[in-house]
């Protein structure tokens, strides 16, 4: 990547990422990706890697499908009692089965998400940032850039907040959205008394204010009302999103395809939000290629009621992206519905062979 990113989980310096290559009969090949995440779903590279070897993969091998609705129904059944630990490497599997049958049957990944609802959509940037020089560096780009909305991830320490959110606010102007991330870092009374205190940088709304598996306090903090909550870790599967609806722990999710399961499950994890009143925003892993963005596109622009989205930083963050076109945002974090068959973005050949660090064939 062109610049490490951190926050309270985690600091990463450069993408390493799952991808998943599907061949049909007549040679035509479609592509998933995903991004497993110790700290989001417990995979890792390694441990994605083995669950694709030994479980995943092998039930796709030789399934022949006629359709687009045989296959999102085979793939359906196969997340049936899929664990949440084995969800970023399903999404690569996923997203490359989808991606091949939209391009034998010429249709979008995407109608899985439904019709396009919004041609364009608007992406927001996000700070990552632990001092106030690199929030002025930040905002400087974001600026220049014209986004609207800007996520901050926040750190344990009020003291670091309070000067880090000060510098956002007054380098970004009072009119840019922020919201806050804080990666599970404060315990329930910590984040309702930060909260207090940092509202007064007119936020609108708090990520992950306490652990993932603190679903108690994410209760507490949602109860208290002092900004909506976002659940992000906290939600990986559709058992999750129960959890999350029924304890009345988040008034919003945070839908990441990767650590969701792909396509098919984030949208289950949708349709149940939006039965239950909840909002979603589309988030994205840092890291990510045109592939993923690809199919983060897909919700943000077929979903109706997605409130912000991140992501799809193509060249922006990364020194070479392998896919085509490029789907990177633009000026204002514009972005525009991908409506060509399959994923609607393909790797350069080439540039795979530059990245590519280690490659098992399946058959
Ligand atoms: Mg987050």
């Amino acid at each position: 990547m062109r610049f490490s990113v951190s926050h309270a989980l985690a600091e990463r310096k450069t993408a390493r990422n799952i991808l998943v290559q599907a061949v049909g009969e007549d040679g035509r090949a479609g592509w998933g990706e995903s991004c497993p995440r110790s700290y989001v779903t417990g995979e890792t590279i390694e441990t994605a890697k083995t669950a694709l070897l030994c479980s995943i993969l092998p039930p796709m091998i030789n399934t022949v499908s006629s359709n687009m609705h045989e296959t999102v129904e085979f793939l359906t059944s196969e997340l049936a009692g899929l664990e949440r630990s084995r969800q970023a490497a399903f999404c690569a599997a996923e997203l490359a089965v989808l991606d091949l049958a939209g391009k034998t049957f010429g249709l979008s990944a995407g109608t899985v998400a439904g019709p396009i609802a919004r041609r364009r959509v608007r992406y927001g940037a996000v700070i990552a940032a632990s001092s106030c020089a690199q929030v002025r560096k930040y905002a400087a780009l974001i600026r220049l850039f014209r986004f609207r909305e800007v996520k901050v991830k926040v750190h344990k320490s009020l003291e670091q907040n309070v000067k880090l959110l000060e510098t956002a606010r007054r380098f970004l102007g009072r009119t840019v959205v922020i919201r806050i991330d804080a990666n599970g870092a404060w315990s329930a009374d910590e984040a309702v008394r930060q909260l207090k205190q940092l509202s007064r940088y007119r936020l609108a709304a708090v990520e992950q204010p306490v652990s993932a598996e603190d679903i108690q306090g994410m209760q507490q903090v949602t109860a208290a009302g002092l900004l909506p909550v976002v659940a992000d870790e906290s939600l990986c599967s559709v058992h999750d999103a129960e959890t999350l609806i029924e304890r009345r722990a988040a008034n919003i999710f945070n839908l990441r395809v990767s650590k969701c399961g792909g396509l098919i499950n984030t949208m289950r994890i949708y349709r149940k939000a939006a039965l239950a009143g909840l909002g979603c925003h589309v988030g994205a892993q840092v890291g990510e290629t045109a592939l993923l963005s690809a199919a983060g596109r897909h919700l943000a622009t077929r979903c109706p009621s997605i409130l912000w989205c991140e992501g799809s930083y193509g060249l922006l963050l990364l020194k070479h992206d392998i896919a085509r076109p490029g789907i990177t945002v633009g000026v204002g974090g514009r972005a525009r519905a991908v409506d060509r068959p399959g994923i609607g973005v393909a790797p350069d050949m080439r540039r795979i062979a530059r990245s590519v660090t280690d490659v098992t064939e399946v058959y």
